[in-house]
């Protein structure tokens, strides 16, 4: 079947790492399905010097830790770059843009990218110059590797692409997505039992009534983001 719809080549030291969590469940299966594709290239393989095992060196300037060495990390972009036919290049960086739905979605619209892991102290400038590479990142905290970064920004887009989750009502209702409840947090879920350690289901939920039941949603969704997130209260008001 040649109908995939979404490409990921990453570029990283660890390539055993993956697909890790993007091996089970939706990812798994739309992965074996073929509506999305990994590919791996290891940065080890374009080391450098006569033990073929020099890939950073100290920064220039001084300053703790390693830099991974342009000279290392170029070839490998290139060679990905080559394979792909992409010139959409991520790079997971804590001073990147911060990840959010909306640059989720732009990524599946781009349907292949390359993403470079970093570890260490990072990447030599002068790569993300060379190669008008994007910088993303996952949060305002420092991991040891892009590696997770990259997971999560990965699982993020595939189950946006069309297939991969069943009911497509779990996708517009979800948290942060605008269309449904516009960039609203979710309202708080139940399942059976209707009575668990005498805390009982909301009785509007099992009244039936569709629209009582809507308009509670959302209710629910209003108050718990305007205490929570009052970023996105404004937002949503705008
Ligand atoms: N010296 C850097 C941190 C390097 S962490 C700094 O102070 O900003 C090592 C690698 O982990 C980075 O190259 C990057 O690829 C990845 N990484 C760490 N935190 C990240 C985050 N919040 N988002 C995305 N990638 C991250």
């Amino acid at each position: 079947m040649t109908n995939i719809l979404f490409k990921a080549t990453i570029l990283t030291l660890f390539p055993e790492m993956f697909p890790g969590p993007l091996g089970y469940s939706l990812a798994k299966r739309a992965l074996d399905n073929n509506i999305w594709q990994l590919d791996l290239i290891n940065i080890r393989d374009y080391a450098l010097g006569a033990k073929g095992h020099l890939i950073d060196d100290k920064a220039y300037g001084g300053g703790s830790g390693m830099v991974l060495r342009a000279d290392v990390i170029g070839p490998a972009i290139e060679k990905a770059i080559e394979q792909t036919g992409s010139k959409n290049i991520i790079y997971m960086s804590p001073r990147g843009k911060t990840l959010d739905q909306t640059l989720v979605k732009k990524l599946v619209e781009k349907q292949n990218i390359i993403i470079l892991c970093g570890r260490f102290e990072g990447i030599d400038e002068r790569v993300i110059e060379e190669y008008n590479i994007e910088e993303i990142s996952v949060g305002d905290y420092i991991l040891s590797g892009g590696e997770i970064a990259c997971m999560s920004m990965i699982d993020a887009c595939v189950r946006l692409l069309p297939g991969v989750i069943e009911n497509t009502n779990t996708l517009t209702e979800e948290s942060f997505v605008s269309d449904n409840i516009a960039g609203l947090l979710e309202y708080p879920l139940y399942t059976r039992p209707e009575n668990w350690k005498e805390r009982t289901v909301p009785p509007v939920l099992t009244s039936g009534n569709h629209e009582k039941i809507a308009e509670w949603k959302k209710e629910q969704s209003k108050a718990i983001t305007k205490e929570r997130r009052p970023d996105l209260w404004q937002k949503y008001k705008e």
